[in-house]
């Protein structure tokens, strides 16, 4: 990826707040002298955007651009407009969206609904903001190549007076759908925090804004699994979120797919050996040096991607458990590739090249990544360290090819520190080995403490470090695997927009991204509900440094434990809650709908503070004050979508709590 410097946003002109506009006869918007002469019309001027401000240089992915008010200009003013939105004849799913979007945005912050047309119905006297590769887009001489652009990348930028937004054509590209937004984001201030909340500026009229904006994320795919993001489809979209496991179509196959290509149950009777210990059916590995099974393994590899028309990655995984076969043959193969990390890495290599070839020859418009685990047996890297401290590869064949990836989990990572921290030097090194042979890494991060989703887990004091560090060793998937099937109390929505936010650009900068969320989130709950935030940062890095309480995804210890949750803190959080409430109260009767949004963003938090309460400080409630509180918290953590406390929860969790 092509190292570029960041160019800050000019904003020229904007000085001045309103200006005279101009309307010609065809009451078309520019800058037309002759035209009527129109009342002041207040100019809506865009906040500075951090994505182009950044100071440190950027080490992957492209982000810059301009983007700069002429004046006298307008898309839209005095409720016309002469645009029209344009989109390919065969435009693809994301390419409508991105049309429907556009539309549906402009029209809720300036009234008019602007058109939606075919290329080939546009008039030599439109105006345009063009969508995707429309034959507008092409007579421009613009080029946005799917190797270059990938899945994410985008340009937005302006040629006489109209607008052109566009990412790869393909059909996996959702490029131009996110350009889209970035229009809306540099010309309205539009921003989506969560399911419910986003905003954008309310105006009567738009100027028109001179752009020429590239950006190219380092990570091409980003989905987190998140409960509400990943059941509602268009604040996935409006996340530049992809969906991993609901609606699957962007993997052919996922997670351990070895016997899902090769199952025991269709060919173990037969063939045992191409199983290392069949008996243990499907917690089995394949025994990957048998050559039978390599030719019927590739048979079906090449079935599924015929089968699976839109997918995109091909995982070819060994199972979930740290056997690998260990026969003779095996055996001498693991020794040539110095570690069961080579082993698989050579076995993939082998059917990448040869399904890729295949797919050159028969389906060249298919562009598929195979993505292999570094997991348990496979998690080590075959790479030997030189003696300058650098890594090379072991041999040539465990090199991944240029069509294949490696998907690193580091489950023990501790994510109360950066990675880089001392107590994740074992894993640091890991990255670093695996980074010195991969161009490709897909990334299998963790967000949640599985088995009590209840506890803080402070990975605030490493998730925007990390993502970094991710981003810049090479990882251009990124997927954080959280408690799936239930919201869950501390700032579940903000922990979506951070990752959402920083996986798109790791250069943002974490506090200014959590000060704007807080702002548009909770309103005027603004500075209890950050307090409670503070609180809890402060009191989880005290524990860590302390008490040597580090936190990664399966840690329990703290589980049952009032230490960690002692109950000044309780009343701390608590009076914050009630200043919280107070500071909305007025929406009751202002804006009924908006106070029940701002109630349950809210109380989600204190959910999480009745818990502790509840686990640990009941003695100190009457009978009936504890009821009272039980009831409560009954009955909403069901409107709150707290439906487990854990990954494995019964949906009657709460009962322990009945007295
Ligand atoms: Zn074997």
């Amino acid at each position: 990826m092509k190292i570029k410097n960041i160019i800050s946003v000019i904003l020229t002109g904007i000085m001045a707040l309103s200006f005279v506009g101009c309307v010609n006869e065809n009451n078309t918007a520019n800058q037309n002298s002759g035209g009527a002469s129109i009342p002041d019309v207040e100019i809506n001027i865009p906040k500075e955007k951090n994505i182009y401000n950044l100071k440190q240089e950027v080490k992957s992915g492209v982000y810059e651009g301009t983007c700069e008010l002429v004046k006298n200009k307008y898309f839209i003013a005095q409720n016309k407009t002469a645009y029209k939105i344009v989109i390919p004849t065969n435009a693809t799913s994301n390419e409508n969206l991105a049309a429907n979007e556009l539309q549906a945005l402009l029209r809720e912050s300036t009234g008019i609904t602007l058109s939606i047309v075919g290329e080939d119905d546009v008039s030599s006297s439109d105006k345009i903001i063009s969508l995707g590769q429309t034959k507008q887009f092409l007579a421009t001489k613009e080029s946005i190549a799917y190797d270059e652009y990938r899945r994410s990348g985008y340009r937005v930028f302006t040629k006489n007076d109209n607008v052109f937004i566009s990412g790869a054509k393909e059909s996996q590209a959702y490029g131009t759908l996110y350009g889209a937004y970035e229009f809306l984001s540099q010309t309205l201030n539009y921003e989506c925090y969560s399911q419910y909340c986003y905003v954008i500026d309310k105006v009567t009229a738009l100027p028109f804004y001179e752009m020429n904006i590239t950006i190219i994320p380092q990570m091409e795919s980003r989905a987190l699994s998140y409960m509400w993001v990943n059941k509602d489809p268009v604040y996935q979209n409006r996340m530049m979120l992809v969906n991993r496991y609901e609606n699957q179509t962007d993997w052919v196959l996922d997670g351990h797919s070895n016997l899902k290509i090769l199952p025991y149950e269709t060919y173990g009777a037969e063939h045992p050996d191409w199983y290392m210990n069949a008996q243990a059916g499907n917690k089995n590995q394949l025994c990957l040096t048998n050559q039978e099974m390599y030719v019927e393994y590739v048979k079906r590899v090449k079935e599924l991607i015929e089968d699976n028309p839109k997918g995109v990655y091909f995982m070819l995984a060994n199972m979930d458990n740290s056997d690998y076969c260990t026969c003779s043959d095996c055996f001498a193969e693991i020794e040539r590739c110095m570690n069961v990390g080579g082993y698989n890495m050579a076995f993939v290599n082998k059917v990448a090249d040869e399904v890729g070839a295949w797919l050159k020859e028969n389906y060249p418009d298919r562009i598929i990544t195979f993505v292999t685990y570094a997991y348990l047996a496979t998690y080590a890297a075959p790479v030997v360290e030189n003696e300058d401290g650098t890594y090379s590869a072991y041999c040539e064949d465990v090199i991944p090819r240029d069509n294949v990836a490696v998907m690193i989990a580091p489950i023990h990572l501790d994510y109360a520190a950066p990675i880089t921290a001392d107590s994740n030097l074992v894993y640091w090194k890991d990255f670093e080995k695996w980074s010195s042979i991969i161009d490709k890494m897909f990334l299998y991060d963790y967000g949640y403490p599985y088995w009590d989703g209840f506890t803080f887990m402070n990975d605030f004091a490493s998730m925007a470090e990390n993502i970094r560090y991710f981003a810049e060793k090479g990882c251009i998937f990124y997927y954080n695997n959280t408690l799936s099937s239930t919201a869950s109390t501390w700032y579940y929505d903000l922990r979506t927009y951070l990752r959402a936010k920083l996986t798109f650009c790791p250069y943002l900068d974490l506090e200014e991204l959590i000060d704007d969320f807080f702002e548009n989130y909770f309103l005027e709950a603004n500075e209890p509900m950050r307090e409670i935030l503070e609180e809890l940062r402060t009191w989880f890095t005290y524990l860590r440094e302390e008490e040597r309480a580090y936190v990664n995804c399966s840690s329990t210890y703290w589980k049952g434990n009032s230490k960690y949750w002692p109950r000044a803190l309780q009343a701390s959080l608590y009076d914050c809650i009630d200043r919280a409430y107070a500071a909305v109260e007025k929406y009751k009767t202002e804006d009924k709908a908006l106070y029940d949004y701002l109630y349950k963003r809210i109380r989600i938090i204190e959910l999480g503070i009745d818990y502790h309460e509840m686990e640990f400080y009941s003695a100190y409630y009457s009978d009936e004050g504890y009821d009272k509180l039980y009831n409560a918290f009954v009955e909403d953590v069901a409107l709150c979508q707290i439906l487990k406390e854990n990954e494995n929860a019964q949906s009657t969790w709460y009962l322990k709590f009945k007295k």
